[in-house]
């Protein structure tokens, strides 16, 4: 098994022309400290390509995991799989310096763009980037396709919207309706 450890900071300016390519997970831990607030039982896997790309930089890979979220339908646990493929450059940017925080922008407004990340040197903290990549993977809405994933809901929902007093109950309702005799 490959047990090689790799930097999480790379001075940019001192990738080979030919680029490098990093490899991390939670067997050589050297993003569990980063990733411990977003991944309960930490396992995941990075793979990452840096290389110069003109005046910037590419920055390209994958990252496998899992995250522990709750359905949004019926709220119970569940693992969300990640496998976050991407291509993106980094640009350093001297002119606005930005306390050395990773700026997130689509290039020329283009949704189709590659991602730019501004950076204000050529430090680059590879273990906030993948920190931001698995947090901005995480559903808005999971759904944990459970079969009854539905009927959990309902019975959640039933119990939530049961009133205190019976007179407030559809059922008390029905009851004061008057049912006209249908004509034949
Ligand atoms: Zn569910």
């Amino acid at each position: 098994m490959n047990k090689q450890v790799y930097p999480t900071r790379i001075h940019l300016k001192e990738l080979p022309p030919k680029g490098e390519h990093f490899h991390f997970s939670e067997q050589t831990g050297e993003l569990n400290s980063t990733l411990g607030d977003l991944l309960k039982d930490l396992k995941y896997s990075a793979d990452i390509r840096l290389e110069p790309a003109g005046n910037a930089f590419q920055i390209s890979g994958s990252i496998t995991t899992k995250l522990d979220v709750l359905c949004s339908r019926c709220g119970r646990d569940m693992v969300y799989p990640v496998n976050d493929l991407f291509n993106e450059i980094i640009v350093i940017n001297t002119e606005t310096p930005r306390d050395g925080h990773l700026g997130h922008v689509s290039t020329s407004g283009q949704n189709e763009g590659p991602y730019c990340n501004y950076i204000n040197n050529y430090d680059f903290d590879l273990a906030e980037f993948i920190h931001e990549h698995i947090a901005a993977a995480e559903p808005y809405t999971p759904h944990c396709e459970r079969p009854d994933c539905e009927t959990h809901w309902e019975r959640i929902r039933a119990l939530a919207e049961t009133p205190a007093r019976e007179e407030t109950t559809p059922f008390a309702a029905l009851k004061k309706m008057s049912i006209k005799p249908q004509k034949d």
